[in-house]
């Protein structure tokens, strides 16, 4: 019996470093086709879907600016490291068939499509898999920012966090034996508690805008299609 969802367009938010598969820096190609595989058998329901992949196995900005960089500097490489992390995950879908568009904050045509919100709409809406990079295009924001905001623009009812565990947690689960998940949370007991889940400027642009964060376990095979379907452990954020 194949999962059926009633889901018509969502937004996928992972982190570069679920990219990153057992190195400690940058990408493993097999994880992102394993990745895009998940993505893919989304898209066979029919579900039009929007991407923001991370870029921290490459570069964060802060972690430059803590070592002496200038911080905005470092910010616009962790930008361009996204971008990366989105032609890889590009090739991967395109490999299994499914078209996909790179659309990038800060323009860079030869490489990419710049942001144009009616252009990715349109993309969408002809069942092209759209995957925003370079985040917000601004210094100091993040990409779970960049993905609230992309999945307001885009009205994805909406966000998929995919992490390595299947839900929020009152403490870290990988440290923890009795760390608790949430069924369900409030984005103001995300932001009192600082729960896990995204940085406050995202959670608080989510709030405003009532669009709902659910955090899921990418490592589970089928676990996206199941979650989408309703099915499996995850903590919904509303
Ligand atoms: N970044 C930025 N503005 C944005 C999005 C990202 O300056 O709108 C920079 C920032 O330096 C950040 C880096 O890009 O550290 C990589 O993004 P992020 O840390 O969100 O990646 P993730 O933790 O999801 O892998």
């Amino acid at each position: 019996d194949q999962p059926k969802t009633t889901y018509k367009r969502v937004l996928l938010k992972i982190s570069g470093e679920a990219l990153m598969g057992d190195q400690g820096f940058g990408l493993n190609p097999p994880t992102v086709q394993r990745i895009a595989q998940e993505v893919k058998s989304v898209h066979d329901l029919g579900v039009e879907i929007c991407m923001v992949i991370g870029g921290g196995n490459i570069f964060r900005g802060l972690a430059g600016s803590a070592q002496g960089m200038e911080r905005t500097t470092a910010d616009y490489m962790g930008m361009l490291a996204t971008v990366m992390n989105a032609l890889a995950m590009q090739s991967a879908l395109e490999g299994l068939g499914v078209f996909t568009r790179v659309v990038s904050a800060i323009p860079m045509d030869q490489v990419c499509e710049p942001y144009i919100r009616r252009r990715a709409v349109r993309h969408l809406e002809k069942k092209r898999v759209c995957i925003f990079a370079a985040g917000t295009g601004n210094p100091y924001f993040t990409t779970d920012t960049a993905a609230t905001l992309r999945a307001n623009e885009m009205s994805c009812e909406a966000i998929f966090k995919g992490t390595k565990v299947d839900g929020v947690y009152d403490k870290d689960p990988m440290k923890h034996d009795d760390a608790v998940r949430y069924d369900r949370v409030t984005y103001d007991e995300v932001l009192a508690k600082h729960l896990n889940v995204m940085d406050a400027s995202a959670i608080a642009l989510a709030r405003d805008n009532r669009k709902p964060i659910i955090v899921f376990s990418l490592d589970e095979p089928g676990g996206f299609r199941g979650i989408l379907a309703g099915q499996g452990t995850y903590t919904l954020v509303k």
